[in-house]
């Protein structure tokens, strides 16, 4: 894969809601890491996604102190309050021009699953997005991308040499499972770390979803 202007270091970003953080986004982050020999992994949690305002999610705050205590252990990975402090929706392109410009030391290389990666090319300024950050596609189950990425790559010329898919240990895990076995009164042990699931528990969330 290309870089975005052969700078020293690479700096891994991973987007995501994040509600709650679990095992799924930690070992897709960490394989990441190795894999593309990443810095560091600065994990995003979003402020108000455009695509999920019709959705009710949990408030920036307590996604931002799951996904603190399932980080804090690995000095490789940190965290960006960059979009919950920001009012109204968070664009990608947004966060990106930011990090470019606080890290102008480093390329980024822009961690999806391969189901979020089928929606990026209809994100806000896609094109613009493809030449601020390499993306790094890890395969999640029950989304299989090398196709739609031909495709991509063929209707998309901006694509070329931006995005590279990455085999990662496969984990059927969704934040939005989790949230239903809260629901349902099932177990999440070792689903997630063990910090976040105390949290969890304390903070009673998801009990109603
Ligand atoms: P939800 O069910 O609420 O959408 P989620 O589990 O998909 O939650 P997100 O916060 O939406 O988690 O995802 C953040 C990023 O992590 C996305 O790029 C997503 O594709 C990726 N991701 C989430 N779970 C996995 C997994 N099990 N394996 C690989 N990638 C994952
Ligand atoms: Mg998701």
């Amino acid at each position: 894969m290309e870089d975005t202007g052969g700078k020293v270091y690479r700096l891994g970003v991973m987007g995501g809601t994040f509600d709650p953080i679990h095992y799924g986004h930690l070992v897709a982050a960490e394989t990441a890491r190795i894999e593309f020999r990443l810095r560091q992994v600065l994990f995003v949690p979003t402020g108000n996604p455009p695509h999920k305002q019709e959705k009710k999610i949990s408030p920036g705050e307590l996604r931002f102190e799951m996904v603190r205590r399932a980080v804090a252990d690995n000095p490789n990975f940190s965290l960006s309050r960059l979009e919950i402090e920001r009012q109204g929706p968070s664009y990608t392109i947004d966060t990106l021009r930011i990090l470019r410009k606080d890290h102008p030391e480093s390329d980024l290389y822009f961690i999806t699953g391969t189901d979020a990666l089928r929606e990026i090319f209809f994100w806000h300024e896609a094109a613009e997005i493809l030449k601020l950050t390499n993306f790094v596609a890890v395969s999640r189950p029950g989304y299989e991308a090398r196709d739609f990425l031909e495709q991509a790559r063929k209707e998309h010329p901006e694509a070329q040499g931006r995005i590279s898919l990455l085999e990662v240990p496969a984990l059927a895990i969704s934040s939005t499972d989790v949230r239903a076995r809260v629901g349902r009164g099932q177990s999440i042990r070792y689903l997630l770390p063990e910090a976040v699931r105390r949290f969890i528990e304390e903070k009673a969330l998801y009990r109603m979803t």
